[in-house]
């Protein structure tokens, strides 16, 4: 009763809330499209640079851009559901976790599940959240069936011990996260590796088929050779990242890492796409009071960014 008082007074509050916003957006979103018309008329999803055009719009907005990404974009169905960020489950999907960003809540570890047989592994006992072991059944199954054999997974889920081991004895720490720094601690990122190849797949047929196919499945070359400077790692051809198929896929068309990504849906506030017969809607949010908006009739799930937003995809 006490809750669904409080859900009812925050819908009200929050509806209050877009419709202040709402003469706020159009006027930014107007002077936004009136910034980028003079080079081009293309829609912002299908230019090359859109980040960059988003930073250099975004810095001179900086104090009002987390109040414009409440706001959703056109078209989109009504988010008018309240719910407290604090009582969702599983929201890691699209954590962004990185020499800036620590892990701040540990991995729910139920959720675990061992590699092999399923999949080729260096030992029998590497876990994988059970979402990015799906992913990463159906990527090798996939290659196999393209003639790219021999491969394995080397390193799946670490617990923070593993990892500090790891990072005390790195022979070249640009390769190694510190502890509570490592995608791997999130159960969400596997190192593929192929035995025929013992430099770590450099330059190799399996290396370069595998950062082309592997968005299809929900997954993300993390550390890409031309993003060094943006995530902080050298190019690293065996690391995988499970982000979800809709977004991976939404990478892979604009060329962003995750970094990008976030930022992206930060400054943006959102989009919406057609991907595999369906409609989805994603929307980037900061919490108000702990709490975010999510939509009445549609199915949906929520990630945190770990950058103080969360991010809701939702789809018809
Ligand atoms: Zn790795």
């Amino acid at each position: 009763m006490g809750v669904s008082f409080m859900m009812r007074r925050k819908n009200r509050r929050s509806r209050k809330l877009i419709s202040g916003l709402l003469i706020f957006a159009v006027l930014t979103v107007g002077l936004y499209v009136f910034a980028i018309a003079g080079s081009s008329g293309v829609a912002l999803t299908s230019e090359p640079n859109a980040l960059d055009r988003l930073r250099l719009w975004a810095s001179g907005l900086t104090s009002t851009t987390s109040t414009v990404s409440a706001v959703p974009p056109a078209g989109f169905p009504a988010f008018t559901n309240a719910v407290s960020v604090a009582e969702l489950t599983d929201t890691q999907y699209l954590k962004l976790v990185n020499r800036t960003h620590a892990i701040a809540v540990p991995v729910c570890e139920t959720r675990l599940r061992t590699i092999w047989p399923d999949i080729p592994a260096r030992t029998s006992y590497e876990t994988l959240h059970e979402t990015a072991l799906s992913a990463m059944r159906d990527l090798f199954a996939a290659a196999e069936g393209a003639g790219i054999g021999g491969l394995f997974i080397a390193s799946g889920y670490r617990t923070r011990d593993t990892q500090s081991y790891l990072y005390t004895n790195a022979v070249d720490r640009a390769y190694v996260m510190p502890p509570g720094h490592s995608e791997h601690q999130l159960g969400l990122a596997a190192d593929i590796l192929s035995g025929d190849h013992t430099d770590g797949m450099r330059g190799s047929e399996e290396a370069r088929w595998l950062a082309e196919h592997a968005p299809r499945f929900g997954l993300t070359l993390r550390y890409p050779a031309h993003k060094q400077e943006i995530t902080g790692v050298p190019y690293e051809p065996w690391h995988f990242r499970y982000v979800g198929r809709v977004h991976a896929w939404f990478m892979a068309q604009h060329d962003f890492v995750l970094e990008e990504y976030i930022e992206y849906l930060r400054i943006q506030g959102g989009y919406q796409t057609e991907f595999d017969g369906k409609t989805y809607y994603v929307l980037y949010q900061r919490p108000e009071s702990g709490m975010i908006l999510v939509p009445e009739q549609l199915r949906f799930r929520v990630s945190s960014t770990n950058t103080g937003g969360y991010i809701v995809t939702a789809w018809r």
